[in-house]
């Protein structure tokens, strides 16, 4: 069933999940999988065998874009591009995805390497919250957090990639009669004191259990506006989106838009908080549609 649209093939390489699909659309995928990420031999044998079902079914891939968890090393200039750097996930540091991807294709496809959150960024700016906007960040709040910043409406890479989730914090926790922080490198960054993992070690109870007027949500509010203060500061976007398991919580958002009025002092002069801070509109699917997206980009040159 060939048509003559090319076909896009993306991964979203998550650290406890992949997702792969094809389309000729990223929003509207042909065909997708989901399963759990194993080791790398595994999971890359799974990613093949769907690849190739997919090919038998839609003719041949003329592009794949892959967003995967980090760190990474996304610098297609650099000797160890496509690798996995220094995850404590089993096996997968120093593992090179992009080669063993490309070897176990058998016609040769153009594959663009990002991380997850900066593939995410951009299947919002092409289809989701951040349409049309040149300058957008997508923060992930979930068993980490991890940021994507689109520089123009290009990925910003640096000289590695940007890690967010590590920005210093102040001690918001001490007015509430806490000092939770579960980041092992830093005494007090964003991630440690307000992941998923933080707010379960803090309030003895994962999020998704504490009633909308838990006192964990003005904590939690705060540590998220004061990192959409930093990205302000440093990064000027044009929109901050926020997603993530934890953002499934009712009401988060607008606490951290409330948060995030009194932080900012009144200095800067942005657009109303309703459209600056946002949720996702692709929710989970961000990532998928971005790494798909990414494999358009690479044909339109
Ligand atoms: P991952 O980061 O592993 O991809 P998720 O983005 O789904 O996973 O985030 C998982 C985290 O989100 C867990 O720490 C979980 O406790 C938290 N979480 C899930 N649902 C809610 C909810 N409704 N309210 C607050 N936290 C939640
Ligand atoms: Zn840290």
């Amino acid at each position: 069933m060939e048509s003559n649209q090319p076909l896009l093939a993306g991964i979203e390489a998550g650290g406890t999940k992949y997702v792969c699909a094809v389309a000729e659309t990223p929003e509207e995928p042909l065909m997708e999988t989901r399963f759990p990420t194993g080791s790398p031999e595994e999971t890359v044998a799974q990613t093949i065998a769907f690849f190739r079902e997919a090919m038998e079914n839609y003719g041949p891939i003329r592009a794949m874009g892959i967003g995967t968890f980090g760190p990474a090393d996304i610098n297609p200039r650099s000797p160890g591009y496509g690798g996995i750097l220094t995850t404590p996930k089993e096996g997968w540091a120093g593992f090179n995805l992009v080669n063993a991807i490309r070897e176990g294709l058998d016609e040769p496809v153009p594959i663009a390497f990002e991380t997850d959150v900066n593939a995410a960024a951009i299947g919002e700016a092409e289809f989701g919250a951040g349409k049309h906007l040149r300058n957008l960040c997508y923060v992930t709040v979930g068993t980490g957090i991890g940021g994507g910043f689109l520089h123009d409406g290009v990925p910003l890479h640096g000289r590695m990639h940007p890690e967010i989730g590590h920005m210093t914090m102040p001690d918001f926790d001490a007015e509430f009669g806490k000092n939770t922080n579960v980041c092992p490198f830093h005494p007090s960054c964003l991630e440690g004191r307000a992941c998923g993992p933080a707010i379960e070690a803090r309030w003895g109870a994962p999020g998704d259990t504490l009633g909308e007027d838990h006192p964990a949500w003005t904590l939690e509010a705060r540590y998220l506006a004061q990192g959409a203060i930093n990205l302000t500061a440093a990064w000027s976007p044009d929109a901050i989106l926020i997603g993530g398991g934890v953002l499934q919580q009712y009401g988060l958002i607008d606490r951290i838009r409330s948060e995030f009025e009194t932080l900012a002092g009144g200095y800067w002069s942005l657009p109303p908080l309703e459209l600056y801070l946002q949720t996702p509109a692709l929710d989970q699917r961000a990532g998928i549609v971005g790494a798909l997206a990414l494999a358009g980009r690479l044909l339109q040159g």
